[in-house]
This record gives C-alpha cells, structure tokens and sequence, in this order.
C-alpha cells in the first residue's frame, strides 16, 4: 500500500504504482510503456505482433491515477489492507491518533503521499488492523463494546464505547457512539459507577479514536453478515446491530464523550482525538457532531475556548444548581463552584445558534424537586441552554434511588414553564449497563 506513496521503494515492488518520469531520467516513464506494450503482446520478441503500438499504451503511472480516480468515485478503495501488513514497519503503531500531517511526518513521506494510505487506514481499517474487541454486548440495537488498554498493577485494563441506535420523527436513522477518554475517573461524582473507580489510566488519542474505527468496523460487518436482516435497526427491536442494514459512512454521526472519565481532565488526548476525528482526510467528521460532557473543569473549559473550536458541542453535567448540595453530590464543585462555571461558560466562544447541553442526574429524594428545578432556572439564566434531564440508572450498590414517573414530569413541567427547553434523556441501554453513569468496570476498582 505504502508504494503507492513512491518513496523509499524499488519501482517493481508494487503492481499499482510506477515510479514517474524524472528530470534525471526522462526515459524512465518512457521505457516503462515500451515494456508495457510488449507484455501485452505475449511475445516480447516479436514487434510486429504487438496489440497497441508504444505510443497508444497508456504508462503506468497514469493508470495509477486513474484507478485511484475510479475508487474513489465508486466508494471503494483498489488497495488492499493486506498491502499494508505487508509492510508493517513503515506504519507507526500511533497511527489511528494522527492527523495525515503527523502520520506523513511519522512515515518520512510528504502528505501528498502518505495521503492514500491514510485515508485506507481511517476510513476502512478492519479486524486485521483494529485491536481484538475484548466484550461486547448487544440489547434492542444498542451495543456496548470493550477494547484493550494497557494493564494497571498487571490488571487487564478495558475502554467501554456505546453504540446508541437513535431516530427521528422523520424516519431518519443513526448512531451515536458515546467514548471513553479514560479508564475510571477521579471526579469523584457520587451517582456514577466509573467515580467509584478512582482513575486508572488515562486513554491515548489512539485508543479513542480506535473506538470510533472499531463501532464503524462492527456495524460494517454485521451488515455483510449473510444471514443479516436487510431491515432498519429501530423496526428490529430485539435484534440489534446484527440487523443493521444498509451502512454507509454516515451510519455514526455523532461522536460523545460520555463515557468513562472526565475529558477536560484527559485534555490533550481527547484534543487530539478530536483532531483526528475532524481531519478531512481521514474520518472527516464534521466538529459540530461532536459534544465534550464535562462536569465542569473551569481550568479544561478555558483552554478549549483558547482553541477556537466553534462549532464544538459542549454538555456540562450540573445535577444541582446550588452549591451545598452540587459540593455533596460532585466534588468537583468544591473547587470550581457554580458561578465560576457559570462565568466560563459564558465567555466559551459558540455559534449564535449553538446551546449548551444541561445535563441534570435526576435523584429520587435529593434533587428533584419543583425548587431545584426552580434553581437550575436561576442558574440558567442568560446562558444558551437545552437541559437534558436523565433519571438516575440504578448501578451495582447503588446508594440512590431512581425518580418516580410524576417527579420526573413535574421537574420537566416547571422548566418548560419558566421557558427552559427541556426534554427527558431516553434511557437506553441499561440492561447492558451501559447507560448514563453505568460505565466502569466493578472489579476494576483501585
Ligand atoms: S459523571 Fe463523568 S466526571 Fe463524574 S465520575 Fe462519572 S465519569 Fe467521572
């Protein structure tokens, strides 16, 4: 694969690729056609045989081009990824964190290219360069998955990433993948199961961005299975991913950092990652269908305004608009209250059109009220806002209850009333424990 590249290569090496005519060699491209012509004749001896003369014979290097021309048009790649193992060593093993200047950087090649190999490997990586999925689990569409990440005290460690089936009023059909940017997380937030952890590592740009590779590799080879139901996954409930159905590129469109661990505390991976994801010559997804969840790290949330990222989506996850309770419930809030918050978020550059995403944990008994959700109003004050209320998910020991159905509803009621946009979360994948705060390995803990 890599010789489609030109460099540091023999010019027979590779059946696609033939080096170009050169200053220094103006007979190069030349002589390659002649040689061309006379295979093509099946008697190299006899030119009176010949099927094309010399000049009609187009060089090899044009026809290079134009397969690369004719895969790209059709979608598909001419180059197999065997072409790639083939030639281990000139791949760096980072290589899914990488942006195509970093990776034409790490391979000693210009970007123009090292842009093939590139695009091969992010936008049709499979089993054969993509980590082993350690577990997975699938209910009703949504598919919980678990990679390899290094070992802590000779522990297996594990990333968990969420496949979420999603739709629309219209029909319209997708994923979003919710990513782990850590193993565990040290914020401490008393109703999630990655808190009781304590951190156990943080994750590289590599291993996140290889979360979004392996859920696209997933969802592409259930639906070439060939037992796979040609049905859309939300009218195959029960069955799941295994029933995917027609894939395309565009099958996860959006990417939440929503699973273990706390982003802004992750920063300069999760940056990268972010990077890679966005870079139009890999993944090429578009920075607006991303969202950042942060409990609110003021230090994280100043350096990602630094970085300009408009566009960006961000969800701060508030569950308290007062401090006392906020203190108890997220201890992050003893050190970046909620006015601080308040002020950085109002100074985060956005789009005019662009909310922020109010997450609220909805507590049986400890926030639920109509008067927190009078609060959160106060709080919400003169900040672009949609809150997202998400009662609370039962998890292992767990020290909380879940709202009842009425409290939920006054909550939502008292909101919308005072002219919050406001909307319940759905609560899918519980049963996979993959759901809001469910994340986290148990026998993990430190
Ligand atoms: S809610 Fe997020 S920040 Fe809080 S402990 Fe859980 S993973 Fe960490």
């Amino acid at each position: 694969m890599l010789c489609a590249a030109g460099q540091n290569r023999p010019a027979t090496s590779c059946r696609f690729w033939t080096p170009p005519r050169s200053a220094a060699n103006p007979e190069h491209g030349r002589a390659d056609s002649m040689q061309s012509a006379r295979l093509s004749s099946g008697n190299a001896r006899d030119p009176t045989i010949r099927i094309a003369p010399a000049h009609l014979v187009v060089p090899g290097h044009l026809w290079y081009h134009v397969f690369l021309i004719f895969g790209e048009f059709c979608g598909v790649y001419l180059f197999d990824l065997a072409l790639i193992q083939s030639s281990p060593s000139s791949i760096p093993a980072a290589w899914p964190g990488l942006t195509l200047s970093e990776f034409a950087r790490a391979c000693g090649q210009s970007r123009e290219q090292a842009a093939l190999i590139y695009k091969q490997l992010m936008r049709s990586a499979d089993a054969r360069s993509l980590p082993v999925v350690s577990r997975s689990v699938e209910s009703q569409g949504t598919v919980k998955f678990c990679l390899p990440a290094g070992e802590y005290n000779g522990m297996p460690l594990e990333t968990e990433s969420v496949l979420l089936p999603m739709t629309n009023a219209h029909g319209g059909r997708w994923y979003t993948l919710c990513v782990s940017s850590q193993i565990g997380c040290r914020m401490g937030c008393t109703f999630c199961q990655t808190g009781r952890m304590g951190l156990l590592a943080n994750l590289t740009a590599g291993h996140i961005v290889n979360q979004f590779l392996t859920a696209r590799h997933l969802l592409k080879q259930a639906a070439e299975a060939p037992n796979a139901a040609r049905e859309p996954v939300a009218a195959a409930a029960g069955s799941g991913v295994c029933r995917a159905g027609r894939l395309s590129r565009e099958d996860i469109r959006n990417v939440v950092f929503m699973g273990m661990g706390e982003p802004l505390d992750n920063f300069d991976a999760v940056v990268q990652a972010i990077r890679t994801l966005c870079d139009p010559a890999g993944i090429a997804l578009p920075l607006s269908r991303i969202t950042v969840s942060t409990v609110g790290r003021i230090d994280g949330l100043r350096r990602l305004a630094a970085l300009n990222l408009v566009g960006l989506k961000l969800a701060i996850s508030i569950s308290a608009a007062n401090d006392t309770l906020r203190n108890m419930i997220m201890p992050v809030n003893r050190a970046m209250p909620l006015a601080a918050l308040k002020r950085a978020l109002l100074d985060f550059p956005r789009r005019p059109s662009t909310r922020f995403f109010i997450e609220y944990v909805l507590i049986a008994d400890v926030n639920d009220s109509p008067a927190h959700a009078e609060e959160l109003v106060r709080w919400c004050e003169g900040l672009p806002v949609k809150v997202n209320v998400i009662p609370y998910n039962p998890q292992q020991s767990a020290i909380y209850g879940v709202p009842t159905p009425e409290r939920t509803i006054a909550f939502l009621e008292t909101l919308r009333v005072r002219g919050i946009v406001a909307k319940r979360r759905t609560t899918i994948g519980q049963d996979l424990m993959g759901a809001c705060g469910q994340l986290g390995n148990a026998a993990q803990r430190r």
